[in-house]
């Protein structure tokens, strides 16, 4: 390959997503990978790189499995493409709801088809919108999100996200979206309105709001892109309770936490949650192909139904339920029952906590680590008994970055808000040998980045 061509090229043609476009055109591509096997990525010089962050902590079942190519190469020669419209259906999107709703808890048996996480998230809200709509409650519109969530980028998943940076490229937000801003309280959500935060949690929200105009919320079980918090116990049934008190719809975005990624098959598994819809994507099919989907309550859409009549339900993506990336999706979830990898994110919680003890206990800029299966962060701090953050012009985590890659090994600095946070999630295929690994490249970098900033 001539990799001073292809740098050229990306430079001058690549519009890249979540990327400077200034550094991009005088830098040109951070990396150009070309290959993948299992946890590694390499690149066209030929370097291999432990993938930390599963790409885009959606390769749950690893890179280059071939049974998965050979089930996608099937079914193009079968049937590529056909249609879910107008009752329209084929064998692999059965196939895969069906099989969806014997994973998933409670009675979220039904699924409706995207192509991504944003697209389920939009298609939730107006379920849900359509849902108060066909009950003579149109008022009933809003949809309540969490600050630093982050739930896509098409203009309704942007305006729920809680990220700033996300929302201002919009210049403004689709109408009908509120965010709670405390983050996990759960006496509040319990009710407790003489807690300090309590204007700031759902329960705040929705009462200044009045319930009766909010038709969800919807969060992210575990957050992920917004500096991964892991609520704690007690947290998500008391929202499931909340929702109940007011006939709020719950929905959860499952993008990330969906299949395996934090030791149990879905983020609300962990507190025994059962949300009234789900988005999925990511790790549906671990981006071997394109497909998400909103998983509703068997009960939620045989209510639709009724209260439709003959009414058509009004929306729909040309590549609903696509017949490839439903069987890959099938072939997917059979790697993962059949390895059972869900296991394997719980069983390497346990090394990468203890790896994180060891660094916690050596160097001094290491704090606030956490991790729920193989979702994992840390934050680095110039005085972490004092919390004082390092002057955002060392940009310290971008650098620790620098120096894991140097050393191999990929991963991601939370990019917003001055943060000096870093979150990995690794395939869920990742072995006790292999997470050392990560943890001795954390080592290294830790130490040169305390040296060279000191
Ligand atoms: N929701 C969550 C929690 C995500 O992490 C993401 C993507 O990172 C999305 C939604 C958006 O999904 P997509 O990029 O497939 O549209």
């Amino acid at each position: 390959v001539n990799v001073v061509q292809l740098r050229e090229l990306d430079k001058k043609h690549v519009f890249h997503p979540v990327t400077s476009l200034k550094q991009h055109q005088e830098n040109g591509p951070t990396l150009i990978i070309k290959e993948g096997k299992g946890i590694h990525v390499t690149d066209v010089n030929g370097k291999q790189y432990i993938d930390g962050l599963s790409s885009l902590w959606n390769v749950n079942v690893g890179h280059g499995r071939e049974e998965l190519a050979e089930v996608a190469k099937e079914q193009m020669t079968q049937l590529a493409y056909s249609s879910s419209f107008q009752g329209m259906s084929h064998e692999p999107a059965i196939r895969l709801a069906e099989k969806i709703a014997s994973l998933t808890p409670g009675d979220l048996n039904v699924s409706f088809f995207t192509s991504g996480g944003s697209e389920s998230n939009d298609s939730a809200f107006k379920i849900a919108r359509h849902y108060w709509k066909l009950k003579g409650k149109p008022e009933r519109n809003k949809i309540v999100a969490m600050k630093r969530g982050y739930h896509g980028i098409t203009i309704g998943a942007t305006s729920a996200t809680g990220i700033e940076q996300f929302q201002n490229m919009a210049t403004a937000q689709a109408p009908g979206f509120v965010h709670a801003t405390t983050r996990f309280n759960t006496n509040c959500e319990l009710g407790d309105r003489t807690d300090p935060d309590f204007a700031g949690s759902f329960r705040g929200v929705i009462e200044k709001e009045g319930p009766e105009t909010v038709a969800a919320v919807i969060l992210e079980p575990v957050q992920g892109a917004g500096g991964l918090f892991i609520p704690q116990d007690g947290y998500l049934q008391a929202l499931r309770k909340l929702c109940d008190e007011y006939g709020i719809l719950m929905i959860t975005d499952e993008v990330i936490t969906g299949f395996g990624r934090t030791g149990k098959m879905f983020g609300v598994d962990n507190w025994d949650v059962v949300p009234d819809l789900m988005s999925v994507a990511k790790g549906i099919t671990s981006g071997y192909s394109q497909l998400g989907a909103v998983i509703i309550r068997e009960s939620l859409r045989d209510e639709l139904a009724e209260l439709s009549g003959d009414g058509m339900f009004f929306h729909g993506f040309t590549y609903s339920g696509h017949p490839v990336a439903c069987s890959v999706a099938l072939k997917n979830l059979e790697i993962i029952e059949r390895e059972d990898l869900v296991a394997n994110a719980k069983n390497m919680e346990t090394v990468l906590k203890k790896g994180f003890a060891y660094l916690e206990e050596k160097h001094p800029i290491f704090t606030k680590s956490r991790a729920l299966g193989l979702m994992a962060a840390f934050e680095l701090y110039k005085d972490r008994n004092n919390e004082i953050p390092f002057n955002p012009s060392l940009a310290v985590a971008p650098r620790f970055v620098q120096e894991c890659t140097k050393r191999g090994l990929i991963i991601r600095p939370v990019i917003f808000e001055g943060s000096n946070t870093i979150v990995m999630a690794p395939p869920l295929t990742i072995t006790e040998e292999q997470v050392e690994q990560m943890i001795a490249i954390f080592d290294e970098s830790l130490t040169e980045i305390a040296t060279s900033i000191s």
